[in-house]
């Protein structure tokens, strides 16, 4: 409730300024099309006017909706009382009558009266004229929490923990692992020693042991005091060699928000910290929203902005599938009735193009008959709001609807298993890279990875095992590579690596250091303790070569590793 609700009245205000502004013209051009229908009340009726009753009807119903919308209640009912008249005229022409003409007619100059009136208090708003103000501001609040801000980003500055422990080794090992995925440790050996330097240096997460020479429980205990000297608590995760109930429930009382026994699995402690420590914002919500009333369009506009959406915003439906491609929406709001293209027939058009079958479509008009919300949900439109929309509502409705059609299309984009692009969409983007880098006279390299001696880690330590060594290369993977670098995981045991803007030298360097990490990393099974270690094979791009050309030449260069030894970055010798 600081300054957004004003920000927010303030843009109403212009928005609503700007509606009144038209309202004259389009009031006279409604005035003329009257005349098209009821000049001549005998038959037969003059040709133009079954149109003309349509577009009178059209007029009405869009100024009920957008004055509604924009709070001009009063001018929104007489909108509506007209509108009531006119659908039965544009349904049956013979009900054109003096009786209905008049009716009309004086809704039209009882609209221009009202527009007249909230113009002159909108360009002097005195105090009493306030007070009794017609024009009422929609009753909400736009203070709303942000969805979302930043986007995520691969190569963030490493997160800071607090390790302690007693058992010295433990602590080099379990350093060494953390700085693969980012985590930069400074390690303690006594809890009051850590006590002491959290006084004066900020930790991401603590990661404590329970036991230590001569106290049973003097982990347990320094957090307990932390939490209670500290304003802002940092997240702690106990680890102990014991694993009775006893030590887990001192655990939880001193507020720690995971416990693992040793040996540590270290994959499920980087989960378990990322959880606590990356607090990773979605990408905001996209929204292409249709309307042919300017102001109503940006009404709407502003409501999803404010919920930290970004917004698009079209008046026609000329450029609606340039828009879509350019844009790529997880949402679009069509207004129900548009001049030329009314929203159903728009949402056909757009349903009918294979990439856009599942994109969400809602309907927003001030339809308020059921059949004919029924009739537009049926052509596939996900839902239909009724104007004036409670912008809460339409917040809700479109975060809801949104979310879900990124869940599915990351079902279609991603590796269930390591959440990496999966093989077609890394080509598709492999070949989209491609172009774009050579058109900007560029280079990229493309880097085939593969596990060494993978089968011998699932025959010896089973399925699950290799999986989690899956996982870890990709984590690995996706924290040290751009956000701009393409991860994918090709099939099985095989990555697919883009990075882009780079020439061979330095793709080398990044690609030996993630392997040297990654051989050094240790996995657990059954009390064993065992590393893994993959090999590589780069191509780097240019523009004699061929996609095809340039994955073949990096495969031949992985096989070429695989030969000399494994656990080695071969280049494609021709790059
Ligand atoms: P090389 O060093 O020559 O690459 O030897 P390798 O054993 O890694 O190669 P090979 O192609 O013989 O074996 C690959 C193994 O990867 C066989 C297959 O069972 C395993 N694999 C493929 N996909 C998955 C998966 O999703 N999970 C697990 N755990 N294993 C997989
Ligand atoms: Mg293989
Ligand atoms: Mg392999």
């Amino acid at each position: 409730m600081t300054a957004k609700p004003v920000v927010a009245r303030e843009k109403i205000a212009l928005l609503r300024a700007s509606f009144l502004a038209k309202l004259p013209s389009r009031l006279e051009q409604a005035l003329q099309l009257h005349q098209l229908v009821f000049n001549t009340y005998e038959a037969p009726a003059p040709s133009a006017a079954p149109s003309a009753a349509a577009e009178l009807h059209r007029l009405l119903h869009s100024l009920k909706g957008t004055g509604a919308t924009l709070g001009l209640r009063a001018l929104a009912e007489e909108a509506a009382r007209g509108e009531i008249i006119a659908i039965l005229i544009a349904d049956d022409l013979t009900l054109a009558t003096p009786a209905t003409g008049a009716e009309i007619y004086a809704c039209l100059a009882s609209l221009m009266d009202l527009v007249q009136a909230a113009r002159a208090q909108a360009e002097a708003p005195t105090e009493a004229g306030r007070v009794r103000e017609e024009i009422t501001a929609p009753a909400f609040d736009l203070s709303h929490q942000p969805l979302s801000s930043d986007t995520a980003a691969g190569n963030e500055k490493p997160r800071v923990i607090f390790l302690c422990d007693d058992d010295k080794t433990l602590v080099d090992h379990l350093s060494a692992q953390l700085q693969c995925f980012n985590y930069q440790s400074v390690t303690f050996s006594d809890p009051d020693e850590l006590r002491a330097t959290l006084a004066h240096h900020p930790a991401h997460a603590i990661v404590m042991d329970i036991v230590f020479p001569g106290d049973e429980s003097a982990g347990t205990n320094a957090v307990m005091t932390l939490n209670r000297d500290l304003v802002e608590r940092v997240p702690t995760v106990f680890i102990s060699a014991r694993n009775d109930f006893d030590a887990r429930l001192r655990a939880v009382r001193a507020g720690g928000a995971a416990y693992f026994s040793k040996p540590v699995d270290v994959m499920a402690l980087v989960a378990c910290l990322d959880a606590l420590t990356i607090h990773k914002e979605p990408e905001p919500y996209r929204v292409l929203v249709i309307d042919d009333e300017p102001e109503v369009a940006m009404f709407h506009a502003h409501i999803l902005e404010q919920a930290g959406m970004v917004v698009r915003l079209l008046h026609g439906h000329d450029t609606v599938l340039a828009e879509l491609d350019d844009f790529h929406p997880d949402l679009v709001l069509i207004d129900l009735y548009m001049p030329q293209c009314n929203g159903r027939d728009l949402a056909q058009v757009i349903r009918q193009i294979p990439r856009w079958i599942s994109l969400p479509i809602i309907f927003l008009s001030s339809e308020t008959d059921k059949t004919k919300q029924f009739s537009a949900i049926r052509i596939g439109a996900e839902g239909f709001l009724t104007k004036p929309v409670l912008p809460a509502e339409l917040i809700t409705a479109v975060a809801v609807r949104s979310e879900r059609m990124r869940d599915l299309r990351s079902l279609m984009v991603r590796d269930s298993l390591t959440g990496l692009f999966n093989h077609t969409t890394t080509t598709q983007m492999l070949e989209n890279s491609l172009a774009v880098t050579n058109r900007l006279n560029k280079t990229l390299a493309v880097v085939m990875i593969d596990i060494d001696r993978f089968k011998l880690v699932n025959d010896t330590y089973g399925h699950i095992v290799g999986d989690q060594v899956l996982v870890a290369l990709a984590r690995i993977l996706r924290e040290r590579l751009r956000t701009s670098d393409i991860i994918g995981r090709y099939g099985g045991e095989e990555f697919a690596v883009v990075l882009r803007d780079v020439f061979l030298e330095e793709a080398i360097r990044i690609m030996d250091i993630i392997r040297h990490d990654f051989s050094q990393l240790r996995f657990h099974h059954n009390g064993v303790d065992f590393n893994c270690s993959f090999s590589a094979g780069i191509s780097l791009s240019s523009r004699e070569k061929s996609l095809i050309f340039l994955r073949s030449e990096a495969d031949r260069a992985l096989y070429q590793a695989k030969h000399e030894g494994r656990n080695r970055i071969v280049a494609a010798t021709s790059s």
